[in-house]
C-alpha cells in the first residue's frame, strides 16, 4: 500500500494512492497515519478495508497538495556516513559503528513543498536518503532479523543540510540539519510487503535536471535491519518515528569546487518503488 496525506500544511487527511494511480480519501475511516494507527494494527484494518471497498472511496483530486506521508514524527533519527563512497568524498573514515544524530522533527514537510533557505545560509546542500518508518515500539531488540517486523514501510527522505551550520562551528551536526523545511518526506509511505529488499534500491537526485547522486542501498555500510536493531539499544523507537539512513555520494560538499543550492533551483529525488519528490529552493522568509 502507498499511504499518503493530503490537504493544507498541518491539516492533512489520510489517504492511499491505489495501484491504478487514483488517490482515495480514508479520513472517513481513520484519523491519521500516526502512532495510534500503527500501534493499533491499523495497517491490517486498512488492507482489509481496501480489499472490500477501494472502488467506493471518495477520490482526491490530483491538484490537492500532498503532505508528508506521516504526521510530525516523535523523532527523526539520522545515520551519518553510511555509504562508504560518501564517507570518502566527505574526507571522513568509514565508521566502524553507526554515526547517529537527530534532526528536529519540525523539519518534516511534504514531498513537493519548497525548501526555504535559512537566513544567512550560503552552503545548503542536498542528500537523497531511504527513510524507514517504525510500525511499533521497538526497545532492546535481540537481532537485526527481529527488526523487520518493527518497520511499517519506507519513503524518500531528503536530508537537507546547511554545511556551514553543520561543520564550521562546534562539533555537533544538529544545527545544520534542523532548519525549517529541511526534511521533505514522501510522496508515499510504501508498506514493507511492496518492497522486496530494502537493501537493493536505486537512489537518484538531480538539481535543475543535472544528475548529482546515483547510488544503491546495497552499498550501505549498515543496512536498515541492523540500524533498527542497533538504535533500539539506545532509545525506544516509537511507531511513526523516522530513521533517515544516510546518503550515497554526489552531495555538493564533495564537489570540486563545492556546489550549493540557490533560490530558483529545482531538486528532484527518486528511489526505486518509492516515487519521486520535487522541491523548489526559495530565499529566506522575511
Ligand atoms: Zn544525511
Amino acid at each position: 500500500m502507498r499511504l499518503i496525506r493530503f490537504g493544507p500544511d498541518r491539516h492533512e487527511h489520510p489517504g492511499v494512492e491505489l495501484s491504478d494511480g487514483r488517490r482515495v480519501d480514508l479520513s472517513g475511516s481513520f484519523a491519521d497515519w500516526g502512532p495510534a494507527f500503527f500501534n493499533g494494527g491499523g495497517l491490517y484494518q486498512l488492507r482489509d478495508l481496501l480489499a472490500r471497498h477501494a472502488g467506493s472511496l471518495p477520490e482526491v483530486p490530483a491538484s490537492v497538495r500532498l503532505g508528508p506521508p506521516v504526521p510530525r514524527p516523535g523523532k527523526v533519527v539520522c545515520i551519518g556516513l553510511n555509504y562508504a563512497d560518501h564517507a570518502a568524498e566527505s574526507g571522513m573514515d568509514i565508521p566502524t559503528e553507526p554515526v547517529v544524530f537527530l534532526k528536529a522533527s519540525n523539519t518534516v514537510v511534504g514531498p513537493y513543498d519548497d525548501i526555504v533557505l535559512p537566513r544567512g545560509s550560503v552552503k545548503t546542500d542536498w542528500e537523497v536518503e531511504l527513510g524507514v518508518v517504525i510500525g511499533r515500539d521497538a526497545k532492546d531488540l535481540d537481532s537485526p532479523e527481529e527488526a523487520a517486523s518493527f518497520i511499517a514501510g519506507y519513503c524518500i527522505s531528503h536530508d537537507v543540510s546547511e554545511r556551514a551550520f553543520q561543520l564550521e562551528g562546534t562539533g555537533q551536526w544538529t544545527k545544520g540539519k534542523s532548519c525549517d523545511t529541511f526534511n521533505p518526506l514522501g510522496p508515499w509511505l510504501v508498506t514493507t510487503d511492496e518492497i522486496a529488499d530494502p537493501r537493493n534500491l536505486g537512489l537518484r537526485l538531480e538539481v535543475n535536471g543535472e544528475r548529482m547522486q546515483d547510488g544503491n542501498t546495497r552499498t550501505m555500510v549498515f543496512d536498515v535491519f541492523f540500524l533498527v536493531h542497533y538504535l533500539s539499544r539506545f532509545m525506544t523507537l516509537e511507531a511513526g518515528d523516522v530513521i533517515t539512513t544516510g546518503t550515497p555520494p554526489g552531495v555538493g560538499l564533495g564537489m570540486d569546487p563545492p556546489r550549493y543550492l540557490k533560490p530558483g533551483d529545482s531538486v528532484e529525488l527518486s528511489i526505486s518503488g518509492l516515487g519521486t519528490q520535487r522541491q523548489l529552493v526559495t530565499p529566506p522568509r522575511a
